[in-house]
């Protein structure tokens, strides 16, 4: 969904060396980027990447896909649930309500304590702005601090060999989607599914276990990783793509 509106791709090294050259010249990949060691080894360093990511994904459009799934929904009075990986609010940002996304990598906008003071998980303000040097991957003081200890803050994005990220707004979405899923035990499901990779398959397992839990209809909508269990369908295009012509095809809700 992420790559359709302009963000860069981070699956494979040369995706994400073309975004961030410096980094190819150091030869540190996505998986040694996206890890909180750097908030204590190069505060300005690791702000450097995360903030560009923030205010990329904070100026970038959410695509005509978010729209159509929308339309969709009211149309045709379905309820609905967002389960994500991408923290880049975009869900959130093209209209879908907050208390029906559960973002399980947690969000760029919002922020936790670095030395876990215990201050919990504050939202990233509209004023929040980090200087950059995006050449040199690097962010120019003031750095993000904790309203409580005044220390360093982080992003509330799940990284990698992560231990000390705050689950607690993400484990709250979860518990609100098992809700919604309970409540909904007697419907058959309809489970969309696009983008979600194999390197971390989170999102793949959970679309693939509800539907199975609820029986219903499972579509998965990948150019690379599109692969089914029997029963199920796929598509081998892009998100953007695959949503628009759905949305030819169902013309006559209009
Ligand atoms: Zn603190």
């Amino acid at each position: 969904m992420g790559v359709d509106s302009g963000l860069p791709d981070f699956r494979g090294k040369d995706g994400f060396w073309r975004e961030y050259p410096d980094l190819r010249k150091r030869n540190i990949d996505f998986e040694e980027m996206a890890n909180p060691a750097w908030f204590s080894e190069d505060p300005h360093f690791a702000w450097g990447f995360y903030g560009h990511r923030l205010n990329l994904y904070r100026s970038s459009k959410p695509h005509r896909g978010f729209t159509l799934l929308q339309k969709w929904i009211r149309t045709l009075e379905l309820e609905s649930f967002v389960f994500t990986s991408n923290v880049d609010g975009h869900f959130q940002k093209s209209g879908f309500a907050e208390d029906f996304i559960h973002e399980c990598h947690g969000s760029i906008f919002h922020l936790q304590c670095h030395s876990g003071c215990g201050q919990g998980i504050w939202p990233v303000s509209e004023s929040f702005h980090i200087e950059l040097d995006h050449e040199n991957v690097h962010a120019r003081n003031p750095l993000p601090s904790c309203p409580s200890c005044h220390g360093l803050a982080r992003p509330n994005i799940l990284m990698f060999g992560d231990f000390y990220w705050d689950s607690k707004r993400t484990s709250e979405q979860e518990r609100e989607m098992e809700k919604w899923l309970r409540t909904h035990g007697t419907s058959e499901l309809f489970v969309l599914e696009i983008g979600a990779g194999l390197s971390i398959p989170t999102v793949r397992m959970t679309c693939e276990r509800e539907w199975k839990t609820s029986g219903g209809f499972f579509l998965r909508v990948n150019p690379r990783d599109h692969l089914v269990p029997a029963g199920a369908h796929s598509v081998a295009i892009g998100a953007e793509a695959t949503l628009c012509a759905i949305e030819q095809k169902m013309s006559f809700i209009d």
